[in-house]
């Protein structure tokens, strides 16, 4: 079977809607890595919902990872209404990062209460596993499937993952800011090599200037990135929720015409390894 990563939710913020957002996209983000032994699973945003739906559909399901970068509630939404996280016949693990709220588990504890939703934590399967860690950590995710971490500039912070083998590479990097120089050189030395990188793009050239401390790259730093990691298929994702489709194209026009190597993430697009 083909290992494969498929785009379930590109949006940030809130999920879209009307026709005007169909070709990037509604949900947010949730993107899958499909192997044949493990589904790895990058963030919970609304479009973990239909991918629940599709695991729960198939005969057999290999044991689910699920990595969580941070706890904004576009990157949360839609794990309440994740089938498998409730049924006894899926093995889920779920990694929590500690940002600095502190514990990984209490912040999402805080999540799965109310009044914000109406089930509480204690009602899932015992089948889930919860595991805290502090981004700067590698470890594995099993057999021989290794991670490592990384703390990104966004508010609150947010978590940079590379997952690999002998025959995947990729590197998730929804959310993150073009700050301070030494962390962004780290950003490209930690992405480097990696088959894919999936990187936030969220704003333009013109939109960034009234949005430094928001959290996100414009487009014209995934140009930067991109030059430097030629041999990586960048994978822009994290579409601003107020741009529809023809917007986020144009926005992206320029650096998509210079680098080869970008690529505008598409909800239910896969890409094979
Ligand atoms: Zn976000």
């Amino acid at each position: 079977m083909d290992s494969y990563l498929k785009i379930w939710g590109s949006r940030g913020g809130v999920p879209a809607s009307g026709p005007e957002f169909n070709e990037m996209g509604h949900a947010t983000i949730c993107i899958e890595l499909s192997l044949p032994s493990r589904t790895v699973i990058f963030d919970a945003g609304s479009g973990i919902a239909p991918l629940g739906e599709h695991i729960v559909s198939k005969e057999q399901s290999p044991p689910i990872t699920l990595l969580i970068g941070h706890y904004h509630v576009d990157h949360l939404m839609g794990l309440p209404f994740f089938r498998p996280i409730y049924s006894d016949e899926f093995q889920t693990t779920c990694y929590l990062p500690n940002l600095v709220e502190g514990s990984g588990w209490k912040s999402l504890d805080r999540f799965f209460s109310p009044p914000l939703f109406p089930v509480s934590l204690d009602v899932l399967s015992s089948t889930v596993q919860f595991r805290e860690f502090n981004p700067g950590e590698n470890f594995p995710l099993g057999e021989d499937l290794q991670c490592r971490t990384m703390l990104l500039e966004h508010p609150g912070g947010n978590t940079g993952y590379r997952v690999y083998n002998h025959s995947v590479d990729v590197t998730v990097m929804t959310d993150v800011e073009n700050i301070h120089p030494g962390p962004f050189a780290e950003l490209v030395q930690f992405a480097k090599g990696t088959r894919y990188l999936i990187l936030d793009s969220s704003y333009s050239s013109e939109q960034i200037k009234t949005k430094r401390g928001w959290g996100h790259l414009s487009v014209d730093d995934v140009g930067q990135i991109a030059s430097q990691l030629p041999a990586t298929t960048i994978l822009m994702i994290h579409h601003d929720v107020m741009k529809p489709d023809a917007q986020v194209k144009s926005d992206a026009a320029r650096v998509l015409g210079t680098y080869p190597n970008l690529v505008l993430c598409r909800e239910t697009e896969s890409y094979y390894f």
